[in-house]
């Protein structure tokens, strides 16, 4: 398996973890956009929204449950976003279903 955050997920490339469950690990992005800039991937390689199936409905609620969690723990009260990229034109550059967790600043919209 040749995904970088399937290595991540695994263990076998160094990442500084957040939380983590049986279907999700979180860690921290390697290049912030924010005070708080938390990456939630499933533990399943599953490339993006577009690719979901049937299947990963219940997975695709847990990553917006674990990510709001995060949050919470971050004392993020004055508000967050959580951005998922997808595809070429979403600016998805790693091709394993991330929720982006942004926060600890005020975040401008819309978006690029
Ligand atoms: P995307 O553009 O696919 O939505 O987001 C990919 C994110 O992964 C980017 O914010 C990027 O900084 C982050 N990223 C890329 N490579 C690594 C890595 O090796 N470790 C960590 N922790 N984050 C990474
Ligand atoms: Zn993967």
């Amino acid at each position: 398996m040749s995904c970088l955050f399937c290595k991540i997920v695994d263990g076998s490339i160094p990442s500084t973890a957040v939380y983590q469950d049986e279907q999700c690990y979180a860690f921290a992005d390697i290049n912030p956009q924010a005070p708080v800039h938390v990456l939630v991937a499933p533990r399943k390689h599953v490339v993006s929204t577009a690719e979901c199936g049937e299947d990963d409905r219940a997975l695709l609620g847990h990553l917006l449950w674990a990510a709001a969690q995060i949050a919470s723990s971050k004392g993020l009260g004055k508000g967050y976003r959580l951005v998922v990229n997808t595809g070429q034109d979403g600016g998805q550059t790693v091709d394993h279903l991330h929720v982006h967790l942004l926060g600890g600043r005020p975040l401008g919209w819309p978006p690029g």
